[in-house]
């Protein structure tokens, strides 16, 4: 008897026909005689709707009450697929993040898992049911709901899948596996088999939203075995897990791009490391993450700064400068018609002339770019939003990712 855990994302219980498809699925598991966990999504495009609604009552509302709203998608599709499973024949019970023991931290809208305390999810499985756990959802340490950000279930399977140390955690969604680019975008994408949890976990972090970065994040850590695969069929997905060197056949692994994404430049600033500390220092009090940063010399003692944060981060991040910025003469400038593009593989480490040949690929296609940044295995680069398609696309054709066998 193995344990199992699946993770069914929001188009996959969109409707009732397919809440009723899961719950065959997931009878026919345990008929198998396994102890099944079940980690579910609001169904459809529930949580954006829920945003949308909270932003017709204010534009900055409390992120607090923004959980006890976005929660509520998880709630309702685990207890109507509790209702089918039940229909089945099969016993069955549902439980929010807070009842599953899903600990979190007191971040709203983008809290971590703390920890997974199993016991009561373990004790439902001894009485022979099937568990169902709300997804994206946590109890943080003032006993209040916390969300975990978007595509946050996939981190609450993972997590789930450690603590109660799964066989494996299926993450079943619309599309059959792992690409080497989104296949949305790039009909000519390959399925990969296998994808190293470091290649994975860059991809997802460059906007591959196939996974939340986070839960490949808590697999490599824990070592769970993340099995991607459709919930519309049965044919084998993507196994996400350990790979050494020797497996590895090819240099780029995959195309990811990125559209939450905006560019602040800051012109004329000082040139010295404290005004750059305290910039930064102050965007991460506020929990505002950077991603790529570029500075140049202007003219004697200042300097132009560009860096990108998300979208939904732009405006506090303005606030936050101007705040830093006082009555000192620098000018600031905004543009959210960006998206960054990246390549992404761990033989990228080893082997030069990656980031000229992703430049040629732009070149070729006149894109130009806006800035860059590199790690040991990708290059971003950021590129006007209407063109980033054509990046992408470029990029995949470049590196031959269509033809890898
Ligand atoms: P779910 O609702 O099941 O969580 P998501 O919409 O969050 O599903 O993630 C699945 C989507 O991820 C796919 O529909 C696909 O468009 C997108 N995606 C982006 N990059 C990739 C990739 N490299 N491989 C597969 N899917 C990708
Ligand atoms: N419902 C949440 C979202 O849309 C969480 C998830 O789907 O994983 O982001
Ligand atoms: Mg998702």
């Amino acid at each position: 008897m193995a344990v199992i855990v699946q993770k069914y994302g929001g188009s996959s219980v969109a409707d009732t026909e397919r809440v009723m498809a899961v719950a065959r699925r997931v009878v026919d598991t345990a008929r198998q005689g396994h102890q099944v966990v079940v980690v579910v999504s609001a169904q459809g495009k529930t949580t954006d709707q829920l945003i949308a609604k909270a932003k017709e009552i204010s534009k900055n509302p409390p992120k607090r009450e923004l959980d006890m709203l976005l929660a509520t998608g998880e709630q309702a599709s685990i207890a109507l697929l509790a209702m089918a499973i039940d229909s089945l024949g099969q016993p069955v019970i549902s439980l929010t993040g807070p009842q599953g023991g899903i600990l979190t931290d007191t971040q709203h809208t983008k809290a971590r898992i703390r920890m997974v305390n199993g016991d009561r999810i373990r004790e439902e499985l001894q009485k022979g049911q099937v568990v169902i756990v709300a997804g994206f959802q946590g109890l943080t340490p003032n006993n209040d709901i916390a969300t975990l950000g978007r595509g946050g279930s996939d981190t609450t399977a993972v997590a789930v899948a450690a603590a109660l140390d799964a066989d494996v955690c299926e993450i079943y969604t619309d599309v059959d596996g792992v690409y080497s680019a989104d296949p949305r975008l790039v009909p000519a994408a390959r399925k990969l088999k296998k994808i190293d949890y470091g290649e994975m976990l860059e991809l997802a972090f460059q906007g591959a939203k196939v996974l939340q970065p986070r839960s490949v994040e808590v697999a490599a850590v824990y070592g769970v075995a993340i099995h991607v695969r459709s919930s519309f069929s049965y044919e084998e997905g993507t196994m996400v897990r350990e790979v050494d060197s020797v497996e590895r056949e090819i240099t780029v692994t995959g195309v990811a791009s990125d559209e939450n994404c905006a560019k602040v430049t800051l012109a004329g600033i000082p040139s010295d490391v404290h005004t750059l500390c305290h910039i930064f220092t102050s965007l991460a009090q506020v929990g505002i993450n950077v991603d790529m940063i570029v500075q140049a010399a202007a003219s004697k003692g200042t300097t132009h700064l560009s860096f990108t944060v998300t979208r939904e981060d732009l405006d506090e991040t303005l606030s936050t400068i101007a705040r830093i910025k006082g009555e000192e003469a620098w000018e600031v400038f905004a543009d959210d018609n960006v998206a960054k593009v990246s390549i992404v593989g761990a033989g990228m480490m080893t082997n030069p002339g990656v980031a000229a040949k992703m430049f040629e690929a732009l070149t070729e296609e006149n894109i130009p770019v806006f800035v860059v940044s590199t790690s040991e295995i990708k290059v971003s680069c950021l590129v006007p939003r209407d063109r980033h398609v054509d990046a992408v696309r470029a990029c995949h054709r470049k590196f031959e990712l269509d033809a890898v066998k």
